[in-house]
């Protein structure tokens, strides 16, 4: 894209998916502006990760800690992996892995190739970079026209629930971004795998929209992160996240006075008496209780606070497959807030 004479939106522009939205879009974020975008996972908040103006706005825009660095977009895995070095003994599996899953919702973190030009500040000065090849047609044409790697963390404030609607994004952040392309509901509803490839054996940073089971089907026994290994390899890991207002309070067997009720599959008679009730999947289809948990949390959280309401409780779930995922947004959404914003 040219570099003429360009100012950024004053107010936040609503783009749709057409030629004309998505492109305006890319030309938004090749200025150094700000847009918020669908993907398949959340709806993430983009600017270019070559520049730190553009990159400290993120981190402003969001109240995001310096210390949590950003996952960078590229319409290729060709393009992805220009800004890393692939001499490595996790060669193999990085390749095979992005074979495999991009485009789609796994971020692979690999040690940085000294000519990268993604800022420092976007990977919060560590020797790694991560990346991801989103899914989705607007989102792929979007990123070709930009032609530039993208950093895009979730399109909410820090701490706060992740947005898998645009509406989601414009509660939070009207007016505070320069535009956002509404491409509809977000397909997974959960954020993309993390795993780290940069040491001897691969390590799952955060579990998400790949089940550890897939992954390990093509590139063997994945390491989890613990409280060992977890500062050093990711130190965006907070124990607070996703936090509704509303107290959360998990692997509920009954309901106390006025709590909303976050349900996976039957719901027994203890519960049934809840005054305000999302199911996340009443077939316990793990697939569709990831789409709708973050829809389901803004809803309880909204209505339940506009119903005074004590709190949310929410139903065990399995710890298999998309469970990992659900249980680890669950358990941190529930934890205590010391930096809540
Ligand atoms: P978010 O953008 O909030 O979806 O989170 C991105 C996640 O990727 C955070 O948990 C970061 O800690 C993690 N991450 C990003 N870059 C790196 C990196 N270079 N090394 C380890 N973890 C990373
Ligand atoms: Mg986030």
């Amino acid at each position: 894209m040219t570099l003429q004479s360009f100012s950024l939106p004053s107010a936040t522009e609503r783009l749709t998916v057409s030629y004309d939205g998505i492109r305006r879009a890319a030309e938004i974020i090749c200025h150094g502006g700000v847009v918020a975008f669908g993907t398949e996972t959340v709806y993430g908040l983009g600017a270019l990760s070559t520049s730190r103006k553009a990159v400290a706005r993120i981190f402003d825009i969001k109240g995001r800690p310096s210390f949590n660095p950003l996952i960078n977009h590229f319409a290729t895995p060709d393009r992805a992996f220009a800004e890393v070095t692939l001499d490595i003994p996790l060669r193999e599996q990085a390749l095979a892995l992005a074979e495999r899953f991009w485009p789609g919702p796994l971020t692979l973190v690999l040690p940085r190739h000294e000519g990268s030009r993604i800022c420092d500040t976007a990977s919060a000065a560590l020797p790694s970079l991560a990346l991801r090849v989103p899914q989705g047609r607007a989102i792929q044409e979007m990123l070709r026209l930009i032609d530039a790697p993208v950093a895009a963390p979730s399109a909410n404030r820090s701490g706060l629930i992740s947005p898998s609607t645009a509406s989601h994004v414009l509660s939070g952040l009207d007016g505070k971004i320069d535009a956002i392309l509404d491409t509809g509901p977000s397909a997974v509803g959960v954020e993309s795998t993390v795993v780290d490839l940069s040491g001897a054996r691969p390590l799952l940073l955060r579990p998400g929209g790949i089940t550890r089971e897939a992954l390990e089907e093509i590139c063997g026994p994945v390491d989890t992160q613990t409280s060992d290994n977890h500062q050093p390899r990711s130190p965006g890991q907070l124990s607070s996240h996703y936090a509704p207002h509303l107290p959360l309070r998990l692997n509920a067997d009954h309901i106390k006075a006025s709590e909303a009720l976050l349900a996976f599959g039957h719901i027994p008679g203890a519960l049934r008496h809840s005054p305000l009730i999302w199911n996340l999947s009443e077939n316990e289809d793990l697939a569709e209780a990831a789409a709708r948990l973050f829809a389901g949390l803004h809803f309880l959280d909204y209505e339940g606070k506009r119903r005074n309401l004590s709190g949310i409780a929410a139903m065990p779930l399995p710890s298999h497959g998309m469970g990992l995922a659900l249980l680890d947004r669950l358990r941190r959404a529930a934890a205590p807030r010391p930096h809540q914003n």
